[in-house]
């Protein structure tokens, strides 16, 4: 049983993701390789080998991280015909979805997206109506099936294992060269990153603008270690950028403690969140749905609520 995972790599190392996947492809098989294209696919190889790859198909090439997934999509499908692997796990990321896509337009295979857990080479777990069911799905159709899993689906853990470097030489045609990556937006981030933050504060349409976001900020600082994040409300209303976003169509997070002021708790904001540790809601509408799932529930205004909060936080801290 053949399982591959796509990493997604830059010259900073391999994508969290990647580990996480190998670390679940060593429970399901261990036939387990990797295939990292574009720059700092060598240098990952170390980190992808101690996550449970016992090879990794690899090339720095440039071209991967200067054109928009055709690229890729020629050298992994070239790998699969020569090694007929039977299953590739690809991470929820904008250029993974995009290979995985294009992949199974090319080569036919059977493809699953939005995975939260895989459970054989043939079969994975999902979630539907907004992450109110849990159902398994039985993969079928040729080899290899391919399957996109949500992040922070499992946890990385190293496995103290090395991976064979293989070297990927590809003819890449001029044809799959026409969509060009012009320009790289680095989100500019203090603090703890939102995905692996041990404590996440987050506002919603509740906060009423941008400038309420302060009083997040704030909140999250008494804590110490806290990132902040959002709702889609608050994010399509431009008061935070869309990478503050939590939820179906933004980021999966998984802290130990959930603090969210002024979010109602729709369905597609649930899935983002869900899995925290412990949920403490502050809304002033008593029947809002993010009360059911909360472990503390505090009904008020958050313009009260929040700084009143902070306030206590600084004083326990400091002990005055
Ligand atoms: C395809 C699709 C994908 C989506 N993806 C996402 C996603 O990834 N993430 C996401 O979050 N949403 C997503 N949504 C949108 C989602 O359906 C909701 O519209 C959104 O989550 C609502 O955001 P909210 O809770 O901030 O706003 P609201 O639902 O308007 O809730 C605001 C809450 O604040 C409370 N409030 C108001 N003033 C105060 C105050 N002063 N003090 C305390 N409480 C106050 C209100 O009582 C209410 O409970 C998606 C929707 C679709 C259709």
């Amino acid at each position: 049983m053949k399982i591959w995972v796509w990493a997604d790599v830059t010259p900073d190392g391999p994508a969290p993701s990647a580990l996480e996947l190998l670390t679940k492809a060593r429970e399901l098989g261990d036939d387990v390789a990797a295939v990292a294209l574009g720059p700092g696919a060598t240098a990952s190889a170390d980190a992808l080998g101690s996550h449970g790859a016992t090879k990794v198909f690899a090339s720095d090439d440039e071209i991967f991280a200067n054109h928009l997934a055709q690229p890729a999509v020629q050298a992994i499908a070239g790998l699969v015909e020569e090694h007929s692997p039977d299953l590739i796990l690809f991470p929820a990321s904008y250029d993974a979805r995009d290979v995985a896509g294009r992949l199974h337009a090319r080569i036919g295979s059977t493809l699953m997206a939005n995975a939260t857990d895989v459970l054989g080479p043939d079969k994975a777990r999902t979630e539907i109506l907004g992450g109110t069911k849990v159902v398994d799905v039985q993969l079928k159709g040729p080899t290899p099936r391919l399957v996109i899993v949500r992040p922070q689906s499992f946890a990385a853990e190293p496995s103290g294992g090395t991976a064979e470097v293989v070297d990927v030489k590809v003819d890449i045609p001029d044809e799959l060269t026409t969509a060009e990556r012009t320009e790289r937006h680095e989100e500019a981030a203090s603090g703890p990153r939102l995905e692996s933050a041990k404590v996440v504060v987050a506002g919603g349409r509740g906060l009423g603008g941008p400038d309420a976001f302060e009083q997040l900020e704030k909140l999250a600082a008494a804590i110490g270690n806290a990132a902040v994040g959002a709702s889609r409300a608050a994010v399509d209303a431009g008061w935070v950028p869309y990478s503050y976003q939590i939820g179906q169509t933004g980021k999966t997070v998984k802290p130990e403690v959930y603090i969210c002021a002024g979010i109602s708790g729709a369905l597609q904001h649930l899935v983002g969140m869900k899995s925290a540790k412990r949920i403490v809601a502050i809304t002033k509408d008593a029947d809002a749905p993010i009360l059911k799932i909360a472990d503390l529930g505090v009904v008020g205004d958050l313009f009260q609520v929040v700084p009143a909060l902070t306030e206590e936080i600084e004083k326990r801290r400091t002990g005055s």
